[in-house]
């Protein structure tokens, strides 16, 4: 009996791209990857590359007709270029996912109408609704940016509201949210997979250091309550079902200091903060991702071992040296230039259980 899935496509050329592919690779399937840029890490272990604009109608409808599904691997492909390949075959996650994703009011109005909590927020586009939401949520506060933000970009700090002018200034007055600031005590995420089957497993939570808004390190297990560890999953539940999503998902979360949690974002694919499975369980969320997507029962999320999974950014990656010679699990993403900040690779450390 052949698999249903012979060739997953992949939108989307960067590091998460190359680690689905590589798991992909290993359940004897084939990926092909999509992206406009000619130098794409994941394009490099993969078996077909169509490189070409994500409005570009032949390529896409050409990279439809050489793949069984697609899928995405960064939230930010628009969302008329999935409805475009929906046409024609699968697209998982389906792209009402990725709109949700791509704007963070859309985001925060699907989670609050579902009763998930967020920080408080107001949508702000001029300088008269950016007063009047300082004025409801008080400083300090966080201006962000509704579209494009990642890893801390498009976002600035309010601290007092005589500040506002050049915070709308420092985001080119972009259409954004003020999001009143989580005094948390962690930050945690969960890495949730939905299969077609509608069969869901989460991994266990991990905590998240950020470093200038990138994270730096994911630590496994988070040292939260048995109480909160489940509220934590059965949010992360709740979302995914109720979104009719397949495949894997990215849940980041505050844990507040009197304990509750508010979901800060969510991510509709593989994960940073997912990128210790490789090392910590049989079944990584890349390999969980191609299964769900290609229509497989999902595997097992059991943990065998502690992970603190930590990025190497900018020139951290240059000397493989000294990371190969540690006691640690290496991984090196194949970008070209080293920019500052910029994700070149990560390492994982094991411990036994504790
Ligand atoms: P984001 O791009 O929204 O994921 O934000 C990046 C990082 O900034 C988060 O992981 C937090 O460390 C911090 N941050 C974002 N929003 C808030 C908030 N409302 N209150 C406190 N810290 C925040």
């Amino acid at each position: 009996m052949s698999a249903p899935v012979q060739t997953l496509g992949i939108l989307g050329g960067g590091q998460l791209g190359r680690m689905l592919a590589m798991a992909a690779a290993r359940l004897g399937i084939k990926a092909h990857i999509y992206a406009p840029e000619s130098n794409s890490p994941a394009a490099h272990v993969a078996a077909g590359f169509t490189c070409a604009a994500y409005n570009d109608l032949a390529a896409l409808k050409a990279f439809a007709q050489s793949v069984d599904v697609v899928t995405t691997e960064f939230e930010n492909v628009p969302a008329g270029t999935c409805d475009i390949l929906a046409n024609h075959i699968p697209v998982r996650p389906h792209a009402r996912a990725l709109e949700i994703a791509q704007d963070r009011v859309a985001e925060k109005s699907f989670l609050n109408e579902r009763g998930i909590a967020t920080a408080p927020w107001r949508a702000v586009a001029t300088a008269p609704e950016l007063d009047a939401a300082l004025k409801a949520l008080g400083t300090p506060s966080i201006l962000k940016t509704r579209r494009l933000g990642y890893d801390g970009k498009g976002q600035v700090r309010i601290t007092a509201a005589k500040d506002a002018a050049g915070a709308l200034a420092a985001i080119k007055a972009a259409p954004a949210v003020l999001e009143g600031f989580v005094d948390f005590e962690r930050e945690i995420s969960v890495i949730v997979a939905r299969g077609t089957d509608g069969a869901i497993a989460c991994y266990d939570p991990g905590e998240n250091d950020h470093e200038d808004g990138i994270l730096r390190r994911t630590t496994v297990p988070a040292a939260i309550s048995e109480a909160t560890r489940k509220s934590a999953l059965e949010i992360a539940r709740k979302i995914v079902r109720t979104l009719d999503y397949v495949g894997v998902m990215g849940v980041e979360m505050f844990v507040a200091s009197d304990g509750k949690l508010l979901v800060n974002e969510i991510a509709p694919r593989v994960h940073n903060t997912g990128h210790w499975t490789l090392e910590g369980c049989a079944i990584s969320q890349f390999e969980q991702h191609v299964r769900a997507v290609c229509g497989w029962p999902l595997g097992s999320t059991a943990r065998h071992a502690d992970a603190v999974m930590t990025n190497l950014l900018g020139s951290e990656a240059d000397d493989w040296q000294a990371l190969a010679a540690k006691d640690q699990a290496v991984h090196l993403y194949g970008k070209g230039e080293a920019r500052p900040g910029r994700k070149m690779g990560h390492v994982t450390v094991l411990s036994a259980k504790a």
